[in-house]
């Protein structure tokens, strides 16, 4: 079964590198940063884009925002090993600039390729660009740590671990939800 899933996850990557997703941004940047993890997992985190460390190593989130997140999922018992994580955009934009519009849309159905394989519980949204990807309409100060179900699915947003990380309340914030996850997941 994981082994299925892995198996179809490959193939998204390979139609990333073969249809030329973004070529401009892909250009500029060493490798495609795909996504890591258990590709059977019951929880998916979706964050912005690979940053300077993602694009080196071809990973996501290694670098500072990576180390807390490892940080707030060890608070809860996980490890990367039973998640499976992605960003949005998968390709570093230049400078760590914000992605475009368009560079979102143009990922998003492989993104959504990749959440119809894995069929988590839920998908953990970091920051309000991942957030606004499924759920335009709101605001990630205001729903922040509020499960949302939508078409079926369950997200629940997050503020993004790079934007909590220097930010002593909004640290506070993110960690007091990270500990709703497990809570969520327990009652679906
Ligand atoms: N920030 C993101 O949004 N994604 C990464 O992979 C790293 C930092």
């Amino acid at each position: 079964m994981t082994e299925d899933k892995q198996k179809k996850l490959d193939k998204i990557k390979e139609q990333i590198l073969k249809s030329k997703v973004t070529p401009d941004l892909a250009k500029q940047a060493t490798q495609l940063v795909f996504g890591a993890g258990n590709a059977n997992a019951d929880i998916v985190f979706i964050g912005e884009a690979p940053g300077k460390h993602e694009d080196l190593q071809g990973l996501p989130f290694v670098g500072a925002a990576g180390k807390f997140l490892n940080e707030m999922l060890a608070m809860i018992g996980l490890s990367r090993e039973d998640i499976y994580i992605t960003n949005i955009v998968k390709y570093r934009p230049p400078g760590n600039r914000d992605p475009l519009p368009e560079e979102k849309a143009a990922f998003l159905p492989y993104l959504q390729s990749q959440l119809d394989v894995i069929q988590p519980k839920i998908v953990v949204t970091l920051g309000r660009h991942s957030l606004n990807c499924f759920l335009p309409d709101l605001q990630i100060s205001k729903v922040h740590g509020e499960p949302k179900r939508y078409k079926g699915q369950v997200y629940v947003p997050l503020f993004h671990p790079a934007a909590a990380l220097y930010n002593g309340a909004m640290r506070q914030t993110l960690i007091d939800d990270f500990a709703k996850i497990p809570i969520i997941l327990g009652k679906l």
